[in-house]
């Protein structure tokens, strides 16, 4: 089963994704902390580092090569995380799985309104270490990661500015377009503003 999921930034892709690859034992492969990994990296093109971190797109080769390899380490049974994210990206992808011999099964968009997104984002922290995301709208206080005991739980670098936010919401909202004629009638929508446990529920209908 090969799924992508594809949202606005903070409509609980990477929560959502999470969820799904522990039940369905699919892996993930996420756009965004392949692109923060990249990041921290020491050999890391300025262009790049600045693009992601003022958020404007990154240049379509850059991440495709990325993505690429991970879809060949993961041949089958994964879940897109944030990619494709525009037009030529979703082309770059069905040429990429053409030669893998493999097929997207389904779509699905998480559908959120642009006030919860940016309350959700501003109250959003993640573990450094293994990139658990807290959000504090939903919990009280962490003192250390649930998952790998770390106590280094910060914001994003790209969470933490409202601007850039809001940027990351425009770009997204005019790359959907493309997207969803690119994909139409293969797009199942979620309304993504309902509970963690009530999304997981609705995206857990598509996979049975
Ligand atoms: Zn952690």
């Amino acid at each position: 089963m090969n799924v992508i999921i594809f949202g606005p930034p903070g409509s609980g892709k990477g929560t959502q994704s999470c969820m799904l690859s522990k039940k369905y034992g699919l892996s993930i492969i996420a756009a965004g902390n392949l692109l923060r990994a990249a990041v921290t990296a020491d050999n890391i093109d300025i262009k790049v580092k600045n693009a992601i971190e003022s958020g404007t797109l990154v240049e379509d080769k850059f991440i495709c090569d990325i993505i690429y390899k991970q879809l060949k380490l993961s041949v089958s049974n994964f879940i897109l995380d944030g990619f494709p994210r525009n037009l030529n990206q979703a082309k770059f992808l069905n040429k990429a799985l053409k030669e893998m011999n493999q097929v997207i099964n389904f779509i699905i968009e998480l559908q959120i309104s642009d006030n919860v997104v940016i309350e959700r984002i501003a109250n959003r922290f993640m573990c450094l270490n293994c990139e658990n995301i807290y959000n504090f709208m939903y919990i009280n206080e962490v003192n250390e990661c649930k998952k790998c005991g770390s106590k280094e739980i910060k914001q994003r670098y790209d969470d933490k500015n409202l601007n850039v936010i809001k940027k990351r919401i425009q770009e997204y909202k005019i790359q959907r377009e493309d997207l969803r004629k690119y994909y139409r009638g293969k797009i199942l929508e979620v309304n993504a503003e309902m509970s963690v446990a009530q999304v997981n529920e609705a995206m857990c209908v598509f996979f049975s």
